[in-house]
């Protein structure tokens, strides 16, 4: 039975090599399994057939009967038109073909009752239906029409080259005969029993061809959850084979370095989520086994010196220890930073990026290779074959979110054994996303400010109170402090953009005229050099504004920039609003965050104004994000693929999700191995899926 479901598709009666070809490159459809897994986008209810004068204007599908009293072929632009006049008692309106007109033509006939099902668009004072199904009544009668009727993915290839869903439910009924609808169970007894599922076999017919709607959404819930459980179960296994597999350099003493910088150069007083994330990763560090650690915090929460009293436990156990970055002025932010804790202790640091000169890069190299040079601090340039250390213990990466897993992997090989692996994210990713993410991962969070902090004051304004604004920048800007001036930059219309850019930055010139005022200006077409000089006048406070693309996003520091001002924010997606927000409030000072748009506002835009306003929790921030746009949006899990699940949802379904991760869980916690009987179907199941490797497409 598991081995016919492997047979090319081809072979399927009805299928024959043309549209076996277009199933494999459209859907993706090599086997019987392939198209077993095809599951409906929704349903429609075939039972129902519509006058056409209860036809509405609202490109709904329909069904209607009638006959076609006539063709006309109409001239447009590139070609010409087949129309067809289709009446019922009611009323007329038109079929429309763009292609395939001559076949049309020559087998509908005229006069004839026949039933259409498509779209309607109203157009010129009338309904019209381009490329409907259409079926002689007499043929359609024959055939069982189901109030809740499957209706597939497709694509427009599929539909110029005539395979309708029409066409996939016929070969879908097919399957079904040549397989006779038996499947092999996929989940065991005992989960079976508690969640009362229904059997594999009838959760496959249901889907497709549903007897009842509470049938169908027994079948749905019992496919997500076997899709979730799957991914949980591999996830899970990951993790547990890594834990027992690599080992770690157990950092097992807490040294002089650790104390002395705790006991006498600390600056302030740790929060109680910095203490607690610290001890966590302590206790991973001094484990055997090798550390692979998510770190989130929200902006502002203090990663850096978690990371920084990390390092100091590898030093502590003679390793050395590096920190990546993203960019060049993160890099080199967090070296500056980093170099005045290393000062008191003695602590050899250097920073390694693009645009290091090759005499500092051969002595970095040297020193690495000798292992005087403790903390290498740097952007993608540490990932390069000639960067050797001598005894990496320790890779921290800042702002998980650019740099892809491959990179994660290249970092671990820069050493016989592993380094334990540290990632800080300030995207706070839901907890429910995070774990079907970075299921291989163990999480921390810091989820805590420092004490102290002024929430920001966060207002929505429009672009006609422009010079109220202004009025309040001087006043600040009197006050002694810095505004950041932030435009988007998105890639479609980045011509637009930069002129948008060019001439806000006019303006605000004219409004702040030298000498009284400075300002900087930081944009993705200047060259890193101008970059790193501009931000640097800010940084030191020579400049009293920052005009910028969003290249200031992540992670730069200025304490006493108090204000943030966000042009076109409406065009901004919440986490990249929260993360720019995030840019102040690091000082002592009441700080502000203001949301510059048009009046023109959607829906979407209006919530996440309104979030935003509401809001400074990066939890609840990603949340309604992730509602607003599905998981796909969310940064850093493109890679992930979290988007290829079949038939679950991870926002919609995230109760599933809960429960699929539950009895993953308990599964692997009795039974690691699943070598016991009782988890046969388990243990066959995920074996299969590796061996056709259908679970790579959801984790690689
Ligand atoms: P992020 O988590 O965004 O990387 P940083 O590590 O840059 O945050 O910390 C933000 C600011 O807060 C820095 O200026 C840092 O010195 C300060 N800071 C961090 N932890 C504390 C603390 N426990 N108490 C007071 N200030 C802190
Ligand atoms: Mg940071």
């Amino acid at each position: 039975m598991s081995v016919k479901l492997q047979t090319p598709i081809d072979y399927l009666k009805g299928v024959g090599p043309n549209r076996a070809d277009l199933l494999r490159s459209e859907l993706g459809i090599h086997t019987y399994q392939d198209l077993i897994n095809l599951f409906p986008n929704r349903y429609i209810d075939r039972t129902k057939y519509y006058k056409i004068n209860e036809l509405q204007r609202n490109n709904a599908e329909v069904q209607v009967v009638g006959v076609i009293t006539g063709f006309r072929e109409v001239a447009q632009k590139r070609g010409k038109r087949l129309v067809a006049d289709f009446k019922d008692e009611t009323g007329t309106m038109e079929l429309v073909w763009f292609r395939g007109q001559k076949w049309i033509r020559d087998s509908l006939k005229i006069g004839k009752p026949y039933v259409i099902f498509g779209k309607t668009n109203w157009f010129s004072g009338k309904y019209n239906m381009a490329h409907p199904e259409i079926e002689l009544q007499s043929n359609h009668d024959s055939n069982l029409r189901s109030a809740m009727q499957a209706i597939y993915p497709s694509t427009e290839k599929l539909s110029n080259k005539g395979i309708t869903n029409r066409v996939i439910t016929k070969i879908m009924q097919q399957l079904f005969i040549e397989t006779k609808g038996q499947f092999v169970e996929t989940l065991s007894d005992s989960i079976k029993g508690e969640l009362k599922l229904i059997s594999k076999s009838d959760a496959l017919f249901n889907i497709h061809f549903p007897k009842s709607p509470e049938l169908l959404s027994r079948a749905q819930f019992r496919l997500k959850f076997e899709e979730l459980f799957y991914i949980q179960l591999q996830l899970i296994l990951k993790n547990l084979i890594h834990k027992s597999k690599i080992k770690g350099f157990p950092f097992d003493k807490v040294g002089n370095y650790f104390n002395t910088f705790y006991n006498e150069h600390l600056p302030f007083e740790l929060t109680a989520a910095q203490k607690r994330v610290l001890k966590e990763i302590r206790q991973d560090l001094g484990s055997n086994a090798q550390m692979n650690r998510l770190l989130q915090g929200d902006v502002g929460s203090g990663k850096t010196i978690v990371a920084f009293m990390s390092m100091l436990m590898g030093l502590d156990n003679g390793f050395q220890c590096c920190l990546m970055a993203p960019t060049a002025i993160l890099s080199a932010q967090h070296y500056n930073g980093l170099l005045e804790l290393c000062k008191p202790l003695n602590i050899s640091i250097s920073l390694l990026t693009g645009s290091s000169k090759t005499s500092e890069r051969k002595e970095i190299h040297k020193n690495l290779e000798n292992g005087s040079l403790q903390i290498l601090v740097g952007t993608h340039a540490l990932l390069e074959d000639k960067v050797k250390f001598k005894n990496l213990g320790l890779a921290i990466i800042d702002e998980q979110h650019r740099f892809g897993v491959a990179q994660r992997s290249k970092l671990w090989h820069k050493n016989t054994s592993p380094p334990h692996v540290l990632v800080m994210t300030a995207t706070p990713i839901p907890r429910t996303l995070a774990m079907s993410v970075y299921g291989d991962l163990d999480i921390s969070v810091i989820d805590e400010l420092p004490a102290g902090r002024k929430p920001i004051k966060t207002v929505h304004r429009y672009d006609n109170n422009r010079l109220k604004v202004f009025k309040f920048m001087k006043d600040e800007i009197a006050k002694g402090r810095q505004i950041y001036i932030v435009y988007p930059l998105i890639q479609e219309s980045e011509k637009m953009d930069y002129k948008d850019l060019m001439d806000g930055y006019e303006s605000i010139s004219r409004e702040f005229p030298m000498p009284e005022y400075q300002i900087s200006i930081v944009h993705g077409k200047m060259k890193p050099a101008d970059k790193d000089y501009e931000m640097q006048r800010f940084a030191n406070g020579e400049t009293h504004i920052m005009v910028a693309t969003t290249v200031i996003e992540v992670g730069v520091n200025v304490p006493n920039a108090s204000v943030m001002i966000i042009e076109s924010a409406e065009r901004f997606g919440l986490s990249q609003l929260h993360q720019l927000r995030g840019r102040v409030g690091r000082g002592a000072e009441q700080s502000y965050c203001i949301l510059m748009t048009s009046h023109k506002l959607s829906q979407d835009s209006k919530t996440r104004l309104e979030t935003m306003v509401r809001s400074s929790d990066g939890f609840e921030i990603a949340e309604v994000d992730l509602k607003l746009r599905g998981p796909g949006d969310i940064m850093g899990t493109q890679q992930s693929g979290v988007l290829n699940l079949r038939i679950a949802d991870i926002v919609k379904d995230k109760d599933i999700l809960q429960q699929a991760r539950y009895y993953a869980k308990s599964v692997l916690k009795i039974d690691p191995s699943l070598g016991l009987p009782e988890h046969k179907t388990i243990l066959n199941t995920y074996r299969q899926m590796h061996k056709y490797r259908n679970i790579w497409n959801y984790i690689s």
